[in-house]
């Protein structure tokens, strides 16, 4: 059998193990230390924009904090858009409030202007006003970030930005993550770049940082006792966790060129095979290429191939199901166009890693190949 090939797997830059052992030496294994305020630095040095950054457990408790931050409560309605990872709508249940999900454009494939201001308007007109929108770059292709700003705006809501799957990705030269009234960062083991487990808040004032990192460490109030006039989580960053983040830092723009490559080489391979396409890059916009996406003809071939390749041991994966579809969210409202649900029928997934060898780029494209020769 031949060797698995993963969708995405770490790929460590050499360095993550000096930041390691320096907290080893300083005796820095708590969830404070030099290496969290050194990531947080490289954090908001990398995405600009004057943002402030709290190193977090992971992207799902910044999601859950960045819904807290921005005032959701128990029976209030959260916009969220329906194609993504569950870990975008979980945080708006762990709160007691309502999922409203919002189908997706196809120029992106995220989540729609058009549906999501008719989304609103109703809600609205039923008499509830939604607290928030969560809006996500999939698989590193920024969302309409203007026009959902616009309409964002336009009815005074904020947009928590679910930039987990989309660090270095830009938007008119602007990074993602910078775009939400509140953003969040995943480094989980299958990102861009991985701590092992991990994520962020990045937000644009230093009291809100300041407030995201209090409540992050168990809400405790300035007493020599210990005074809690809030309810606290205990989401903070581990100092040898953020070791790894500041040795990825390192190597963070070398693997988006890594992924764009592994893009561009899918692209050119297959161009005379009319049942592939992929999603283009609109103008404005510039993807990290977290995963490489193709659309086939049916849900039948996908699946097809989808095994064909995993006979080889070659790992591929659908599109995410939206969330609309999911037994968990099926009595939430929604807003849909169809997009989505065909996106998820008809979409796969490649093998995108930065550390993918030429040989095993090679085995992805010849199985490919040969599937499409013997269908
Ligand atoms: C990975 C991911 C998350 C969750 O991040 P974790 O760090 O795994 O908790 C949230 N949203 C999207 C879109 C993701 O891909």
């Amino acid at each position: 059998m031949n060797n698995k090939i993963w969708l995405s797997s770490p790929h460590m830059s050499g360095k993550e193990q000096f930041y390691i052992k320096e907290a080893f030496d300083s005796n820095w294994v708590a969830p404070l230390g030099p290496n969290v305020n050194g990531f947080e630095q490289d954090l908001q040095q990398y995405l600009g924009d004057d943002v402030f950054v709290a190193a977090l457990a992971s992207g799902t408790a910044a999601l859950h904090l960045g819904l807290i931050l921005l005032g959701v409560e128990k029976d209030d309605e959260v916009l969220c858009q329906s194609k993504t990872f569950s870990a975008s709508a979980n945080p708006i249940v762990y709160l007691g409030a309502k999922p409203v999900f919002v189908d997706s454009e196809d120029k992106t494939w995220n989540i729609c202007p058009e549906r999501l201001e008719i989304a609103i308007k109703d809600r609205i007109s039923n008499g509830t006003k939604p607290k928030a929108i969560i809006a996500v770059h999939l698989y590193g292709m920024p969302y309409q970030v203007e026009e959902i700003r616009r309409i964002a705006d336009n009815y005074e809501i904020p947009i928590l930005e679910d930039s987990a799957e989309s660090l270095g990705s830009e938007y008119k030269g602007r990074k993602c993550g910078t775009f939400g009234d509140i953003s969040i960062l995943s480094f989980n083991g299958n990102k861009i770049i991985t701590t092992s487990g991990g994520g962020a808040l990045a937000v644009r004032d230093q009291k809100i940082k300041d407030k995201a990192v209090f409540l992050s460490t168990q809400a405790r109030d300035a007493a020599p006792h210990y005074e809690h006039s809030h309810i606290g989580y205990n989401y903070r960053m581990s100092n040898i966790v953020a070791g790894i983040g500041r040795g990825q830092m390192t190597i963070l723009d070398s693997h988006v060129k890594k992924r764009r490559e592994n893009y561009q080489f899918y692209r050119d391979t297959f161009k005379n095979i009319y049942e592939i396409s992929f999603l283009n890059e609109p103008e404005d916009m510039y993807s990290n290429r977290w995963l490489t996406t193709i659309s086939l003809p049916s849900y039948k071939i996908r699946e097809e191939l989808r095994e064909f390749l995993l006979e080889d041991n070659i790992e591929s994966r659908p599109l995410w199901k939206p969330m609309h579809l999911q037994p968990i969210f099926k009595d939430c409202s929604k807003y849909l166009n169809g997009i989505s649900e065909d996106l998820f029928n008809k979409g796969l997934c490649l093998p995108s890693g930065s550390n993918l060898t030429e040989n095993e780029l090679n085995r992805v494209v010849s199985g490919i190949k040969s599937y499409f020769a013997i269908c």
